[in-house]
């Protein structure tokens, strides 16, 4: 095996409570890297398994047994030195919120832990009939009774699981209530703040039994080339810390720095995106947290950019002691979405967000849904329960996020997430979002790369899957202008093949603000003693991207599901820079599908062939 990796991939049988470990593979790993990329692989060999034994993709329920959920680190993960590699990333065959495949990354600790406790990947198959936690400890592995624990937060879990199992290096990964009732966008807590959070694979781990999987170990990951790695680590290091972003903007504001920069770009979606300029921006700023919230900075194992938050509110109804976050999406989707502007009250949803296991952007998305459905009395009043849920009511807004990790009175609709819910009041118009996935915190009419990512991107309508943000707001690598549409497909494409590689790596995608594809090719390149070229990984990250659209055609997703949701194609944006705007996504589109090899959103046959995808 290369080095960079432990060689072992754990696969549990949850119903069969069988444990086995199996060679990482190397022919696999030279293809797809490792995390997302070696997940991907794997779950379209299930979907091949399943295929073979009769049972159409389709019929693949989420939150049944049949659904498989992935723990996986890269090469990268955990090896000193390797700029921000304390992340891991977490795939489902399918999700519960969106039925396309589930997709989610974390940082914090347990990324590297798990590496260090001998194991570069964490299989899931089946379901429990009681719950369990699975204990991942010097290379060893146990399925534990974990009935003492279901109904526990997020905080209690992951205090009480690190103090009984002890050791060096230990981190949880968990599931909170949201999980448990299998709220469709639940999230995986690892390390108290951190989550994987979108995609709704808190419900799939729910829908197992699976409450937490506990990692801790002291193996150290081999690296092949150490003085050629030390050289290129320190030059990539520094050019993080002279660069604007990593280097000042994050460390000093964490990336609600963002708040006023997109608002003033006009593309901080308002009311459930109804416009893109927010009056009250600069009340939940990154400026305003810092200077009234902030405790200190926190940073995930071996980030020297340190963006986390750790913050509180003092004192009044929404009193938190001390928190993490919010991130700047989290304040978009709770704050500027619902139109509250009590930033206390934002940073009190977030932390129950945390607490019981909720993808803030989904949970925040949905509730501004509903503020929208409500006011336009789409909702009959007996199915809220007395929940007031108009844009700007901050202890609405609080309320509504508890109600739906328990499913409590209108929370049992919330917990369904905004295509559901808008669906089942006769809208689904005012979901913003694709393929049922909610899409942060960017308006396409603003800033129209984001749009085309938005439409494309497999898990649903998601800014990481290609961050074209970065040139169009930020000018990095290069300023473009976000109000056109030429030449934004090719800035898609390359984003999203890049992104796969940073998430096969698994290293943290803001290290892409410094770094480019050189840097990682020759980082990989050192670590793993393969010789990576820039192409090479480019198209490593295409053949990820391509395979994972082969498996989301089997879901039947297609070219028709490419799209977004009618407000930004018809309704001209009201206000600001981008005043009578709209996304003219088919444009972007046809170019994109060319330049990707695709015919309607599905892979041509020469496409595969050429990235050498076997079917
Ligand atoms: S930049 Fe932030 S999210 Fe990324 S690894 Fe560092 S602390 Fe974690």
């Amino acid at each position: 095996m290369p080095r960079g990796y432990m060689g072992r991939i754990l696969r549990v049988n949850l119903t069969t409570r069988s444990l086995k470990v199996e060679p990482t593979s190397e022919e696999v790993a030279r293809k797809y890297l490792g995390g997302k990329g070696y997940a991907v692989y794997l779950l379209y060999k299930y979907l091949k398994e399943y295929e073979k034994a009769g049972i159409s993709p389709k019929d693949i329920d989420a939150l049944g047994p049949e659904n498989v959920l992935i723990f996986a680190t890269g090469p990268g993960t955990g090896v000193p030195g390797f700029p921000s590699s304390g992340r891991y990333h977490v795939m489902a065959l399918k999700s519960p919120l969106t039925g396309s495949v589930g997709s989610a990354n974390s940082g914090g600790e347990f990324g590297p832990f798990l590496k260090f406790s001998g194991f570069d990947a964490v299989v899931v198959e089946g379901a429990s009939e009681t719950p369990v936690y699975l204990a991942v400890v010097n290379g060893e592995a146990e399925l534990r009774d974990a009935s003492s624990l279901w109904g526990k937060n997020v905080f209690d879990t992951c205090r009480i699981l690190k103090d009984k199992v002890g050791g060096k290096n230990t981190s949880v990964a968990c599931i909170g209530p949201a999980g448990e009732n299998l709220a469709y966008m639940a999230c995986i807590v690892n390390d108290e703040h951190r989550a994987a959070g979108r995609t709704g694979v808190g419900a799939v781990m729910g829908s197992k039994k699976l409450k937490a999987i506990v990692v801790s170990g002291e193996e150290s990951v081999p690296v092949a080339e150490p003085k050629k790695f030390a050289e290129v680590s320190r030059r990539c290091l520094d050019a993080m810390k002279n660069n604007a972003v990593t280097g000042v903007g994050l460390p000093t504001y964490g990336t609600a720095i963002l708040i006023n920069i997109i608002n003033t770009a006009g593309g901080l979606p308002y009311k459930n995106w109804q416009t893109g300029v927010n009056p009250d921006a600069e009340k939940i700023s990154g400026e305003t947290l810092a200077e009234k919230y902030l405790t200190s900075r926190r940073s995930c194992w071996g980030c020297p950019i340190g963006c986390g938050r750790v913050t509180s509110v003092k004192s009044g109804p929404f009193q938190v002691l001390a928190s993490e976050g919010p991130e700047y999406e989290s304040v978009w989707a709770l704050g500027s979405s619902t139109a509250v502007k009590d930033l206390d009250a934002v940073v009190k949803a977030n932390h129950y967000c945390d607490e019981f296991g909720l993808d803030p952007i989904s949970m925040g998305s949905t509730i501004a849904a509903a503020m929208e459905l409500n006011e336009k009395g789409y909702i009959p009043q007996e199915d809220l329960q007395g929940l007031d849920l108009r844009f700007g009511n901050a202890a609405a807004l609080v309320e509504a996020v508890w109600r739906t990790a328990y499913k409590a009175g209108f929370g049992k609709y919330l917990a369904l997430g905004s295509k559901k819910l808008c669906e089942i009041y006769g809208h689904p118009e005012l979901s913003m979002s694709v393929k049922g996935l909610e899409m942060p915190a960017y308006d396409s009419r603003a800033i129209k790369g984001i749009g085309l990512n938005y439409a494309t991107a497999n898990r649903g309508g998601c800014h990481v899957t290609g961050y074209t943000v970065s040139p169009e707001v930020l000018g990095i690598p290069e300023k473009i202008d976000p109000l056109k549409v030429e030449g934004k497909a090719k800035w898609v494409k390359i984003f999203q093949d890049f992104t796969c590689v940073v998430n096969s790596t698994v290293n943290c995608l803001f290290t892409t603000f410094a770094l480019g594809t050189k840097d990682y090719a020759e980082l990989l390149s050192a670590v793993t003693g393969w010789d990576l070229t820039e192409d090479e990984i480019l198209k490593i990250g295409e053949r990820i991207y391509n395979l994972e659209r082969v498996i989301i055609n089997k879901f039947g997703f297609d070219g028709k599901d490419d799209t977004l949701p009618r407000r930004l194609l018809e309704e001209p944006m009201p206000e600001g820079p981008a005043k009578g705007q709209i996304t003219e996504l088919e444009k972007m589109k046809e170019e994109y599908y060319k330049l990707r090899g695709w015919v309607n959103g599905v892979p041509t046959k020469e496409k595969l062939a050429e990235l050498e995808i076997e079917l």
